[in-house]
């Protein structure tokens, strides 16, 4: 076992640690608390350096843009992104265009990579996931998914209702989970245009943290006709795809709010550093130096959770069990430690004067979003039970 970051790995991390420092961060101040989001000029400023920078999709292969990271490099270099916010859009690199790409790159026929994965990875369109359903719809049980494709001929005929479908205001194609015949068993996924008739964005669901572009939507698919040849892998293929895809992007979720986590204990300890209370530093009070010691030990032993689940993956093994390990602890470190970091910094923390207020609503979303903390641990105690997995 061998815990070095690899020298090849390590410059880029340091490269892109100062350029996230130098280049991105600064952005941060143009974010738009009223929209909640960034203004869009300036991603695609920021995006145009990441590319001259050479940053570009950086977990994709050399030979289709990125950097060439393996599962263990990804960790590393996505965690510096993640320690801005608004970085990984930047990099093309966010939630769920990342995971598409992943999916799409593994399912795709050629003519759909043509069609949307290569335009996606240049950053040209961007796409959207739709699982999730109002009641009495999918949501943290799959199995309760209600949305239908008939199959009519040579095409299918979709119906449903999706929500929380993050970025699918503006994005070009929606992967869609759905039944087939109304057979939960030949659950499939469908690549659906945002132009296709029948398909309406009924709006952008108002929430506590950012939207992003394109929002967190609720769409309705009435009669939308879908052709043979845009569904996604193959038929009845669904449940077995979306493991494919929510495992690795679960992980890349732990990488970036490794990095949020990190960042909101930095800027603690540069408050705690400086400010004087009681004729001391607040760092150097014990209660203090405990907050930090519980926040930071969270982070870490969650950072190596995402670690080993990235290694199992990387090696062809089964890492579902890691992964919800991951997901679960590296989600409540970090909802735990930016609440710390608010707390140590004192009034400042509650402000916008400094990110915390932000990190703090945004962050609250994970503990939620791909699958809940409850669903992961449900899964781990009946796997450990079972003796499907053992420590
Ligand atoms: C910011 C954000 C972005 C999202 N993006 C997407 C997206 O792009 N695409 C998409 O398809 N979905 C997306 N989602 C939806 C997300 O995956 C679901 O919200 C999540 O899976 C939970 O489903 P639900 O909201 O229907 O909660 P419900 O299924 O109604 O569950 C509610 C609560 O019940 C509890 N619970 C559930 N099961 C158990 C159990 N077995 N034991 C104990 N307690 C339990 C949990 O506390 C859970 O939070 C997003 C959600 C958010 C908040």
């Amino acid at each position: 076992m061998d815990f070095e970051i690899p020298e090849s790995v390590e410059s880029i991390r340091k490269d892109i640690r100062e350029f996230i420092s130098k280049e991105i961060i600064p952005l941060e101040k143009f974010y738009n608390y009223e929209l909640g989001r960034m203004p869009e000029d300036v991603n695609q400023k920021a995006r145009v350096k990441v590319k001259a920078a050479g940053f570009w999709t950086p977990h994709l292969s050399k030979s289709e843009g990125g950097l060439g990271l393996d599962q263990l490099g990804t960790c590393i270099i996505f965690s510096e992104i993640g320690r801005s916010p608004i970085a990984p859009y930047m990099f093309n690199c966010d939630a769920p265009d990342e995971g598409n790409m992943h999916l799409l790159a593994l399912a795709a026929t050629e003519k759909q990579k043509e069609l949307i994965l290569h335009p996606l990875c240049r950053g040209e369109i961007r796409t959207g996931f739709a699982m999730t359903e109002p009641s009495p719809g999918a949501g943290s049980d799959p199995t309760s998914l209600q949305t239908n494709a008939e199959k009519v001929g040579d095409k299918y005929i979709l119906n449903g209702r999706k929500w929380y479908c993050t970025g699918a205001n503006g994005a070009k194609y929606l992967i869609v989970m759905a039944k087939v015949n109304g057979s939960f068993r030949k659950t499939t996924m469908f690549l659906v245009p945002t132009e296709a008739k029948g398909y309406t964005m009924v709006r952008e669901i108002e929430l506590m943290g950012s939207h992003g572009p394109g929002g967190h939507c609720e769409l309705n698919f009435e009669n939308v006709e879908v052709p043979e040849d845009m569904v996604l892998g193959r038929v009845a293929e669904g449940f077995r795809l979306s493991q494919e895809r929510l495992g690795p992007a679960r992980l890349t979720h732990c990488m970036r709010w490794t990095g949020m986590a990190r960042r909101a204990l930095s800027i603690a300890r540069e408050y705690a550093k400086e400010r004087q209370v009681f004729s001391a530093k607040i760092a150097e009070h014990q209660g203090i130096q405990w907050m930090f010691a519980e926040c930071a030990t969270a982070i870490e032993m969650g950072f190596l959770l995402t670690l080993k689940a990235g290694w199992l993956l990387q090696n062809g093994k089964d890492a579902r069990q890691e992964t919800s390990m991951a997901k679960w602890k590296v989600s409540e470190a970090l909802c735990n430690t930016i609440d710390t970091a608010i707390q140590i910094c004192g009034g400042k923390g509650y402000s916008r004067d400094l990110p915390l207020e932000l990190f703090y609503r945004d962050a609250r979303a994970a503990r939620i979003a791909d699958g809940p903390s409850e669903v992961h641990k449900m899964v781990i105690g009946r796997n450990y039970l079972s003796q499907k997995w053992d420590i």
